[in-house]
């Protein structure tokens, strides 16, 4: 066995653990289940490739043309993509037609772009939207207190099938500071599922911090370097819009 698919089952052996802490009132989907999407960004398509043959079926891509080039070298694959990263509005057209779900999504105008550009013949695409719960100025996604107007608007969009919601809590090593972080997006799925709306995702967990999400209610962890070690420096940052 290759040390990522390793270090795969080793996380997987983590999530069922933390599956076992977590407290049945911190059940947000239907079925309890969370999904591994294993961050592929800055590896190879080999890499992506040993994954899959270890049974990793869902892959998430910052970068899109990094993205789109995996893709192309891995069409034979029945994988599922994830696009997780920043979304730049002139780049909605390829997001919609190459990627099963979009996480980032913390505006208007990018969702019903992004509503726009899904080819008609594919299922609607599953959208998550990227809170800043954190509240630091320089990080991507819409206020708590804005939500509630934008989910109202991006759930009328028709090709567009919006699951939940997103979130890169404030990194830091203070255990209660990230429960609590978990927790508050918790609530706020739990608030707009009581006003009717059909949502049951929480993205959230990475490496650093996954088993403390899925205690406090992650139906999504997105994991790159506990998989596949550390990345290499990006050294051109994308501007997220
Ligand atoms: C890179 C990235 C991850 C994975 O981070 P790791 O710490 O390597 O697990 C998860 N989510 C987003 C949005 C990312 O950009």
């Amino acid at each position: 066995m290759n040390i990522s698919t390793q270090r795969l089952q080793a996380v997987k052996a983590d999530i069922e653990k933390a599956l076992t802490k977590r407290g049945t009132q911190h059940i947000v989907n239907q079925d309890g289940h969370v999904t591994l999407v294993a961050v592929s960004k800055t590896q190879s398509a080999d890499k992506v490739r040993e994954a899959y043959q270890a049974g990793q079926t869902a892959f998430g891509e910052n970068y899109l043309q990094e993205a789109l080039n995996k893709q192309v070298a891995l069409a034979d694959l029945a994988i599922e993509w994830h696009f997780i990263g920043p979304i730049q509005s002139n780049k909605t057209q390829p997001i919609a037609q190459h990627f099963s779900w979009v996480h980032g999504v913390d505006r208007l105008k990018v969702a019903q772009r992004l509503n726009d550009a899904r080819p008609a013949a594919l299922h609607p695409l599953q959208i998550c939207l990227q809170v800043n719960i954190s509240g630091e100025s320089t990080k991507s996604g819409i206020a708590p207190d804005a939500l509630a107007e934008l989910v109202k608007t991006v759930s009328t969009l028709p090709k567009l099938k919006l699951r939940g919601l997103m979130s890169i809590p404030e990194p830091t090593d203070d255990e209660a500071l990230q429960r609590q972080q978990f927790q508050q997006m918790r609530h706020l799925l739990n608030a707009l599922v009581k006003q009717g709306y059909a949502m049951d995702t929480l993205s959230m967990g990475m490496s650093g911090d996954y088993q403390i999400a899925i205690e406090e209610g992650a139906t999504i962890v997105r994991i790159g370097s506990a998989i596949f070690g550390a990345r290499p420096a990006k050294i051109t940052l994308e501007d997220p819009h």
